[in-house]
């Protein structure tokens, strides 16, 4: 077997050339299952919460089961940046640096491989779906999760815009939760000439487009609560009808849980109440939806203690990031830490169609993890 940090380089390389997207992770699943089993596991599991994998090392004594996690997916952007290892599948890229994440797992597993645990045993977990928000979930629902389930458990996400290397973390609340809402009203439509024959959404839409900014004044609730409109559209492009339909969507995002059901609530009963107002028909679909991602003091604690022992800087964090990642239904299952990782000042941000995974993260990352790791079980 190829142990060197080159292997973990050109492995990344090579999924980055075969992105799928969300819950499609078939091949870079089965990839990553057939270079895990080489490794020879005690326990290996696969199709966790669709197309997810675990790899088991166990040790002799009793002890701790730590996770440690990594995404499988890419996203529906065009790559724009011409690298030798360019993305092979057009409109799909691997622009959140999920890459990276999987040679990092990949490489603290090959490492646990020939450091096998002295005592408890350690999960090395591959989850599907991560940007849709469903992944993480879908594998603590899976009946299988019971066999890997944690004590405790570990991510990270590599964060262009700061030094390489550099770990940001905090005790509490790390992640937002976030979920999208769709908003379908539904009138009658009319000639143009005779508009008052039909029902127009129309004000209605102006209503919910002013209304909707407002919602979290109207919450106590002392955490950061938001409501960004996303998209608004009504009627056709035809200059003869007045509309029946419209459609808005907005997404909402809170520090925790509990601030999200609020949230949630206040926008229902805001939408129900405009479509009423109007005397329209009203539907509301929820999409990505995200749990608040939530870090145990402890887990936060090794992460610092592991990241300092390897070098790294770290950087205690006073709020939380308001992006989502769906990490927190795993943590919330066991005690969690995520931490974000510096991949590098003056590059393009994740999800822009330039972004690459810094390769010089993967043996960092690696380091991090191993020496969480051999704190625990060795
Ligand atoms: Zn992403
Ligand atoms: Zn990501």
């Amino acid at each position: 077997m190829d142990k060197s940090p080159q292997e973990l380089v050109k492995l990344r390389h090579h999924i980055h050339q075969h992105p799928e997207l969300s819950n499609e992770e078939v091949k870079t699943a089965a990839l990553i299952y057939e270079k895990l089993e080489a490794l020879n596991p005690d326990e290996l599991y696969k199709n966790i919460g669709g197309v997810g994998l675990a790899a088991v090392f166990n040790g002799d004594e009793p002890g701790p089961g730590i996770l440690f996690r990594s995404e499988l997916d890419a996203l529906p952007i065009d790559e724009t940046i011409d690298i030798p290892y360019r993305s092979k599948v057009k409109g799909v890229s691997h622009k959140c640096g999920h890459d990276g994440h999987m040679a990092i797992i990949y490489g603290l597993a090959r490492e646990i491989a020939t450091n096998r645990p002295k005592r408890g045993r350690v999960i090395i977990l591959y989850q599907p779906a991560e940007e849709t928000g469903d992944g993480a979930r879908a594998i603590v629902a899976d009946p299988q999760y019971p066999l890997i389930k944690p004590d405790y458990a570990f991510a990270l996400h590599n964060l262009p815009g700061n030094p390489v290397g550099q770990v940001m973390v905090k005790a509490g609340p790390f992640n937002c939760a976030s979920r999208g809402m769709i908003i379908n009203l539904t009138g009658y439509t009319a000639h143009a000439a005779y508009p008052e024959t039909g029902n127009s959404p129309a004000l209605a839409l102006a209503d919910l487009l002013q209304d909707f900014p407002k919602i979290a004044d109207g919450i106590e609730k002392d955490e950061l609560l938001m409501t960004t409109t996303i998209h608004a559209i009504m009627g056709e492009p035809a200059l003869g009808i007045a509309p029946a339909d419209a459609t808005f969507m907005v997404n909402l995002r809170s520090e925790s849980n509990e601030g999200m059901e609020m949230l949630v609530n206040a926008a229902r009963e805001l939408a129900e109440k405009t479509a009423k107002k109007y005397d329209l028909r009203l539907n509301i679909d929820w999409t990505e939806v995200f749990d608040a991602s939530q870090n145990d003091p402890e887990c936060v604690d090794q992460v610092v203690k592991a990241a300092t022992a390897t070098g790294h800087d770290v950087k205690m964090l006073e709020e939380p990031f308001r992006w989502a990642e769906d990490f927190g239904a795993i943590s919330a299952s066991a005690k969690g830490a995520m931490f974000a990782f510096g991949a590098g000042e003056g590059r393009p941000q994740i999800h822009n169609s330039d972004y690459d995974f810094p390769d010089e993260l993967i043996e960092k990352g690696k380091s991090i993890f191993f020496e969480i790791y051999k704190n625990y079980l060795l």
